[in-house]
């Protein structure tokens, strides 16, 4: 993707797709944003559902307590992160939950499926 620059040069902007808003994927996601100029990168974090799910929890959830819903939408609010819902389809991955995700495919990020 090119753009002009404040001096009129061409300049590339580097896509960054993040799949997987875990722990792992949510905090690389947040921490790019915060290193890297969004004029230089435009950073993409792909995932199955809208919100956060606390994993270390989850034994809370088992024994009926209510958790705080963690919506991305909040957590990324501002930091320039776009969040796209779906399932990144692979030889692996089980049909009834699948959802292409046409701009993963397009970024190039070896999807088979
Ligand atoms: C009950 C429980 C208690 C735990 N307690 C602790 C603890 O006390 N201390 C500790 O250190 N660890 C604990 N763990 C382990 C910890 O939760 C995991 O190590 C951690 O969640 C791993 O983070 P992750 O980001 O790699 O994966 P995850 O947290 O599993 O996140 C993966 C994300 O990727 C998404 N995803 C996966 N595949 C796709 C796909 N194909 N397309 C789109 N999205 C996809 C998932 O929906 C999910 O949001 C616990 C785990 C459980 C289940």
């Amino acid at each position: 993707m090119q753009h002009g620059n404040a001096h009129g040069h061409g300049h590339r902007q580097h896509r960054i797709v993040v799949i997987g808003a875990g722990y792992a994927g949510a905090i690389a996601a947040g921490r790019l944003a915060r290193r890297l100029r969004r004029e230089d990168v435009a950073i993409t974090l792909v995932n199955a559902e809208p919100d956060f799910v606390e994993r270390v929890r989850m034994h809370q959830l088992a024994v009926g307590q209510e958790l705080r819903p963690r919506p991305f939408s909040e957590m990324f609010a501002g930091t320039g992160v776009r969040l796209r819902l779906a399932w990144r389809s692979g030889r692996s991955s089980g049909p009834a939950r699948s959802a292409r995700c046409s701009r993963v495919r397009g970024c190039g990020c070896g999807s088979q499926g």
